[in-house]
Protein backbone atom coordinates (compact mmCIF):
# COMPACT_ATOMS: atom_id res chain seq x y z
CA UNK A 1 0.00 0.00 0.00
CA UNK A 2 1.50 3.27 -0.95
CA UNK A 3 1.05 6.76 0.70
CA UNK A 4 -0.10 9.59 -0.99
CA UNK A 5 1.88 12.19 0.80
CA UNK A 6 4.52 10.79 3.69
CA UNK A 7 7.67 13.44 3.82
CA UNK A 8 9.05 11.61 6.88
CA UNK A 9 10.17 8.66 4.74
CA UNK A 10 12.92 10.46 2.65
CA UNK A 11 14.89 10.85 5.75
CA UNK A 12 13.57 7.41 7.10
CA UNK A 13 15.21 6.13 4.15
CA UNK A 14 18.66 7.77 3.88
CA UNK A 15 19.28 8.33 7.50
CA UNK A 16 23.16 6.34 7.79
CA UNK A 17 22.41 5.67 11.29
CA UNK A 18 18.64 3.08 10.30
CA UNK A 19 20.84 1.63 7.69
CA UNK A 20 21.56 -1.88 9.36
CA UNK A 21 20.57 -3.74 12.40
CA UNK A 22 17.14 -3.73 14.15
CA UNK A 23 15.41 -0.22 13.87
CA UNK A 24 13.84 -0.60 16.95
CA UNK A 25 17.04 -0.94 19.08
CA UNK A 26 19.02 1.71 17.05
CA UNK A 27 16.06 4.30 18.22
CA UNK A 28 16.15 3.48 21.85
CA UNK A 29 20.03 4.53 21.83
CA UNK A 30 19.50 8.14 20.05
CA UNK A 31 19.16 10.60 22.29
CA UNK A 32 17.00 13.26 19.84
CA UNK A 33 13.63 12.31 20.77
CA UNK A 34 12.32 14.63 18.73
CA UNK A 35 13.42 13.94 15.38
CA UNK A 36 12.90 10.03 16.28
CA UNK A 37 9.37 10.67 17.71
CA UNK A 38 9.92 8.61 20.75
CA UNK A 39 7.07 10.10 22.74
CA UNK A 40 7.81 8.43 26.27
CA UNK A 41 10.65 5.92 27.60
CA UNK A 42 8.95 4.52 30.67
CA UNK A 43 11.31 1.60 32.91
CA UNK A 44 11.09 -1.35 30.60
CA UNK A 45 9.27 0.04 27.07
CA UNK A 46 9.33 2.94 25.45
CA UNK A 47 6.38 4.17 22.96
CA UNK A 48 6.85 5.94 19.73
CA UNK A 49 4.91 7.48 16.80
CA UNK A 50 4.51 4.69 14.22
CA UNK A 51 6.60 6.39 10.97
CA UNK A 52 4.35 5.17 8.42
CA UNK A 53 0.81 5.22 10.41
CA UNK A 54 -2.43 3.83 9.62
CA UNK A 55 -4.20 6.32 10.92
CA UNK A 56 -3.12 10.09 12.36
CA UNK A 57 -1.72 9.38 15.96
CA UNK A 58 -1.08 5.72 15.35
CA UNK A 59 1.44 5.14 18.09
CA UNK A 60 3.39 1.97 19.26
CA UNK A 61 5.17 0.26 22.80
CA UNK A 62 8.16 -1.08 22.47
CA UNK A 63 10.15 -3.28 24.97
CA UNK A 64 13.56 -1.95 25.64
CA UNK A 65 14.85 -6.09 25.04
CA UNK A 66 15.36 -7.09 21.57
CA UNK A 67 12.93 -10.05 21.54
CA UNK A 68 10.25 -11.14 18.65
CA UNK A 69 8.19 -13.20 20.78
CA UNK A 70 5.45 -12.46 23.43
CA UNK A 71 5.53 -15.58 25.13
CA UNK A 72 9.16 -15.05 25.89
CA UNK A 73 8.92 -11.27 27.14
CA UNK A 74 9.06 -11.37 30.96
CA UNK A 75 6.27 -10.37 32.75
CA UNK A 76 7.13 -7.15 34.19
CA UNK A 77 7.67 -6.06 30.22
CA UNK A 78 4.09 -6.82 29.52
CA UNK A 79 2.57 -5.21 32.48
CA UNK A 80 4.29 -2.05 31.48
CA UNK A 81 3.35 -2.75 28.00
CA UNK A 82 -0.58 -3.16 28.99
CA UNK A 83 -0.06 0.33 31.37
CA UNK A 84 1.72 2.22 28.79
CA UNK A 85 -1.23 1.62 25.98
CA UNK A 86 -3.58 2.48 28.31
CA UNK A 87 -2.01 6.02 28.68
CA UNK A 88 -1.79 6.33 25.08
CA UNK A 89 -5.30 5.27 24.62
CA UNK A 90 -5.91 8.39 27.31
CA UNK A 91 -3.75 10.69 25.51
CA UNK A 92 -5.02 9.71 22.05
CA UNK A 93 -8.75 10.44 23.11
CA UNK A 94 -7.81 13.60 24.48
CA UNK A 95 -6.42 14.98 21.50
CA UNK A 96 -8.00 12.97 18.52
CA UNK A 97 -11.41 11.62 19.77
CA UNK A 98 -11.55 8.89 17.66
CA UNK A 99 -14.38 6.51 17.48
CA UNK A 100 -12.75 3.03 18.40
CA UNK A 101 -8.96 1.64 18.43
CA UNK A 102 -7.47 -1.06 17.29
CA UNK A 103 -4.73 -2.32 19.87
CA UNK A 104 -2.27 -5.62 18.98
CA UNK A 105 0.75 -7.04 17.92
CA UNK A 106 1.74 -8.62 14.65
CA UNK A 107 3.64 -11.78 15.53
CA UNK A 108 6.13 -12.80 12.40
CA UNK A 109 6.24 -11.54 8.69
CA UNK A 110 3.28 -13.84 7.56
CA UNK A 111 0.95 -12.33 10.35
CA UNK A 112 1.56 -8.48 8.17
CA UNK A 113 4.57 -7.48 10.96
CA UNK A 114 6.43 -4.87 9.21
CA UNK A 115 9.61 -5.21 11.96
CA UNK A 116 8.94 -8.62 13.22
CA UNK A 117 12.68 -9.48 14.73
CA UNK A 118 11.34 -6.95 17.48
CA UNK A 119 7.89 -6.70 19.29
CA UNK A 120 5.53 -3.59 19.22
CA UNK A 121 2.45 -3.04 20.32
CA UNK A 122 0.45 -0.86 18.19
CA UNK A 123 -2.24 1.67 19.06
CA UNK A 124 -4.09 2.96 16.32
CA UNK A 125 -7.30 5.23 16.58
CA UNK A 126 -9.95 4.65 14.52
CA UNK A 127 -13.27 6.65 13.25
CA UNK A 128 -16.04 5.43 11.48
CA UNK A 129 -15.41 5.84 7.89
CA UNK A 130 -10.94 6.15 8.13
CA UNK A 131 -11.01 2.60 5.97
CA UNK A 132 -12.08 4.64 3.03
CA UNK A 133 -12.65 4.43 -0.25
CA UNK A 134 -9.68 5.25 -1.88
CA UNK A 135 -7.84 3.04 0.47
CA UNK A 136 -9.83 -0.08 -0.66
CA UNK A 137 -9.74 1.12 -4.57
CA UNK A 138 -6.46 2.69 -4.99
CA UNK A 139 -4.13 0.57 -2.42
CA UNK A 140 -3.54 4.14 -1.54
CA UNK A 141 -4.24 6.01 1.88
CA UNK A 142 -4.63 9.80 2.03
CA UNK A 143 -2.61 10.62 5.77
CA UNK A 144 -4.13 14.19 7.05
CA UNK A 145 -1.53 15.44 9.30
CA UNK A 146 2.17 15.08 9.70
CA UNK A 147 4.28 13.46 11.79
CA UNK A 148 5.88 16.08 13.89
CA UNK A 149 2.50 17.54 14.56
CA UNK A 150 1.29 14.52 15.96
CA UNK A 151 4.44 14.37 18.13
CA UNK A 152 3.86 17.79 19.17
CA UNK A 153 0.43 16.58 20.59
CA UNK A 154 0.87 13.71 22.44
CA UNK A 155 4.14 14.18 23.84
CA UNK A 156 2.53 16.04 26.15
CA UNK A 157 0.29 13.69 27.47
CA UNK A 158 3.22 11.57 28.41
CA UNK A 159 5.02 14.21 31.09
ZN1 LIG B 1 15.63 -4.82 18.25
Amino acid sequence: MEHLWSPWRYRYIVTPDRAEGCVLCRVQELSKEAENYVVYRGALNYVILNLFPYTSGHLMIVPYAHTASLAATDEATTAEMMALAKRAQTALEAEYHPDGFNIGMNLGRSAGAGIAEHLNLHVVPRWAGDANFVSIIGETRVLPEDLATTYEKLKKHFP
